[in-house]
This record gives C-alpha cells, structure tokens and sequence, in this order.
C-alpha cells in the first residue's frame, strides 16, 4: 500500500489532506513539527512527504536538507505559503521535488503526487546503470567497473547491491536481505549475509576497513550510501 506523510502542524491542513489522501486509497502517517517528521521519514518508509515549511522545533527547510544528507530520496513536496516565495526556490535547493502553493487546490496536489509516485515506481522498477564513487554497475548486462577497470562480481553480490541501492538510505536488514536475496532456497545464516558483505566491501569500497557505501547498523543490518 501506498502510504504518504504528512508533515504539517495546522490542524484543518492536516485533516483535509488525511482524508483526501485516505479517499485516495492511501495509507497516511502525520508528523506535526519537524522534528517528529524526520523520526518518521525514516521509521514509516514513506512513499512520499508532504512536507509543510513553516513547522514547530525544525523548519521544514531543514527537514528536507537533512533527509537528503541521509540519502533517503523519497519524493518530498513541499507545501510553501504564498508570501514565502523564497522558500520555493531553497526548497527545491536542498532537495524537494515539488511545491505547491498555499491555499492550493487539493486535486492539483494529488496530481503532483500520483506523478511523483509513478516517477519514483520507474526509477526503483528498473535500475540499469548505476554509479556511486569509483564503481559502475550495468544490472542488465552484470558487468562492473571500478576506476574505469574491470570488477569481478558474482551474480549474488550484484543482487545484494542492487536490494541495497533500490534501498538506499534505509536501513536494510539481514534477514531482509536473506529473504530478498537468499530466497528460501537453502537455510543460511546472518554470518552469510556479513561475510559477503565483507568480500563485497573489499571490492566496491576505496577504504574496506573504512566503508563510505555500505554502512553497518549496529546489530540490525546496513544501509547503502551513494
Ligand atoms: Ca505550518
């Protein structure tokens, strides 16, 4: 399901949107200061943020700047009043896709959003090429190079790169990598998922003992960084 969040602290706003996107068949998180928004744009894995620019204890400026940082690339639009005009060209700055208008039509809105949601759906649906550091990857063809040299992968560690690049900025558990890649196929254990983390480091990483791309999260999994 689908689900959106709303970042947004006036509580009419708040309310028309939950029950236009809700009509929409949307599943919807609300987070009302940016602060809580942030926690949230990582803990519900949204589909998409609508993200208010005036907000309690963190603007939403600020909210969408560090998201990005994160390397979470979620479609964000930002949802700007019309006497902040400068927030629109900032917002799109630091990493908004969007903005909207106050007041603005609700059906424009969820315009905006199902195009987003298509844009986002191609992107995930079919990474072909894809290139972070010093590392190429060509999913279709399974070649990569690294500094522009030939790199070895095996077919499994370019499905577990390509979980984790689809994934990118989350965190991605081991058993979400076992299930996803693994399969049920044969019963390995979290040590496999680590070991070929380890080796893929080796290979993709400019520093294994330092990794800049695949981050571990202490005792739950790893995170992909471009
Ligand atoms: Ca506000």
């Amino acid at each position: 399901m689908t689900k959106v969040l709303i970042i947004e602290d006036e509580p009419n706003m708040v309310l028309g949107l939950k029950d236009s996107c809700e009509y929409e068949g949307y599943e919807v998180a609300v987070a009302r200061n940016g602060k809580e928004g942030l926690e949230k744009a990582s803990a519900e894995k949204p589909d998409i943020i609508l993200l208010d620019v005036m907000l309690p204890v963190m603007s939403g400026l600020d909210v969408c700047r560090t998201l990005r940082t994160r390397g979470i690339e979620t479609p964000i639009i930002m949802l700007t009043a019309r006497s902040q005009e400068t927030d629109k060209v900032v917002g799109l700055e630091v990493g908004a896709d969007d903005y909207v208008t106050k007041p603005f039509s609700i059906k424009e809105l969820l315009a905006r959003v199902r195009a987003h949601l298509r844009r986002a759906a191609k992107q995930v649906g079919e990474i072909e090429n894809f290139t972070f550091g010093e590392v190429e990857l060509n999913f279709k063809k399974y070649t990569a190079r690294k500094r522009g040299e030939p790199l070895e992968l095996s077919a499994r560690e370019f499905e577990i790169l390509r979980y984790l690049i689809r994934h990118r900025g989350e965190i991605v558990t081991r058993d979400q990598l076992l299930d996803e890649v693994w399969g049920y196929e044969s019963s390995p254990i979290t040590r496999t998922v680590d070991n070929h983390i380890a080796r893929l480091r080796q290979k993709i990483e400019p520093d294994p003992s330092q990794p800049r791309h695949i981050i571990t999260v202490h005792r739950i999994g790893y995170r992909f960084i471009e």
